[in-house]
């Protein structure tokens, strides 16, 4: 699905004296290399905190750590997403409340957010689903409207530029309270290992969160709050100073890429390709997913397996209907989008050093399955 050892190829020199200067100064944590990728990404993405962590899920974590918010209260998150996007809510004893998706975008439906807002609801969790930016103005508006918070889980989104109604435009996880993201190592700035960042342009919440990932301390060996301990460790920092100078020419190569898979598979009846809304900008895709209409998903699946193809089914199951999130009061007629597209959704390899001609080997091979289908 994506191919690490070219990218690393390309960047080899940079990203080795870099980690070898780390070896030779022994600044393994909390190193300059650590404040100065803070500051390169505060930069890139126009934001006036960034706040290293430890993975993408502890992100999620110290974000909904900082709201002050008492168990019991409900956040809204969408039904098909990763699950670390649920399991840190459920895991502070906060309660989830998932809600159905688009059928254009698979990002979350803001009518239907609206219909579970309750006295009890205090964030909604919007996720940029395989790169492309959620509905972020309505989102806004809802939030605004009924005084909740906004947490952007921007683990796949990272680099995209949203264009508000108002004609501002922002990158993606910088519009709401707070943003979080992954950099493990398959996402569009990924490291060499885990890594994660909360965004944020409010200074009492980056204060908040600084002390959040450092146990609770704010003073050293005072600890006002509970905390945990999260961080990016400088290896890991430097290798992204590396990267990120880079990260829009990745996400220029992942759209080409995305450009010409469409441009091969769009005649065919039986696909939806992936609809982009708005601009082009809004979309960096983490993933290529295809909807396959013709109700052969896991026979193509099993294809491709047999001609040695990598694919990915993002997601399987909604969460919804997982052992650990599944809720009494669910009903499945309120889930019948995320319910398709389980049943629909195949991805393609994505990354930034695919070649026209594997795309296009790539795509013959799923006409060919089609065609096979045909006689
Ligand atoms: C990858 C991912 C995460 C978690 O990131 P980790 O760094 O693996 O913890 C959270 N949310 C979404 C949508 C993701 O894709």
């Amino acid at each position: 699905m994506v191919d690490l050892k070219t990218q690393y190829e390309f960047i080899k020199d940079e990203v080795d004296s870099s980690v070898l200067d780390i070896f030779k100064n022994g600044t393994f944590i909390n190193g300059p290399s650590v404040k100065k990728f803070q500051s390169d990404l505060e930069n890139y993405l126009n934001v006036k905190h960034v706040i290293p962590c430890a993975n993408g899920t502890d992100a999620l974590q110290i974000a909904l750590m900082s709201l002050d918010l008492q168990p019991g209260d409900e956040i809204i998150t969408s039904d098909f997403t990763f699950a670390a996007t649920v399991e840190v809510i459920a895991l502070l004893r906060l309660k989830p409340v998932l809600v159905d998706i688009e059928e254009e975008t698979f990002n979350i439906n803001c009518d239907e957010i609206q219909k579970a807002i309750t006295p009890k609801t205090k964030a909604i969790i919007p996720v940029h689903l395989f790169g492309q930016v959620a509905n972020m103005d309505r989102v806004m508006d809802i939030a605004k409207t009924n005084n909740l918070f906004v947490i952007e889980d921007n683990a796949q989104g990272i680099g995209s530029t949203y264009f508000s109604s108002n004609n501002t435009k922002h990158k993606s996880g910088t519009i709401g309270d707070l943003g979080t993201t992954s950099f493990f190592p398959s996402k569009n700035l990924g490291c060499y290992g885990d890594g994660g960042a909360i965004f944020t342009n409010n200074d009492d919440l980056a204060h908040t969160i600084r002390g959040i990932v450092n146990h609770g301390m704010y003073v050293r060996y005072h600890h006002d709050v509970v905390g945990v301990n999260s961080r990016l460790d400088s290896v890991q920092a430097a290798i992204l100073s590396v990267k990120l100078p880079l990260l829009d020419f990745y996400n220029e190569r992942r759209k080409e890429a995305s450009l010409l898979y469409s441009n091969e598979l769009n005649q065919n009846k039986n696909l939806l390709t992936p609809i982009v809304k708005n601009d082009c900008q809004s979309h960096v895709f983490h993933q290529y997913t295809l909807r396959v209409l013709s109700g052969n998903r896991d026979q193509l699946s099993k294809f491709l397996n047999d001609n040695n193809i990598p694919h990915g089914i993002y997601y399987p199951i909604p969460l919804h209907k997982q052992k650990a999130y599944t809720d009494i009061n669910y009903n499945e007629e309120n889930f019948k989008i995320s319910n398709m597209m389980s049943e629909q959704v195949i991805s393609l390899p994505m990354h930034s050093e695919l070649d026209n001609d594997q795309i296009k080997f790539i795509c013959n091979k799923v006409k060919e399955f089609f065609k096979a289908q045909e006689n």
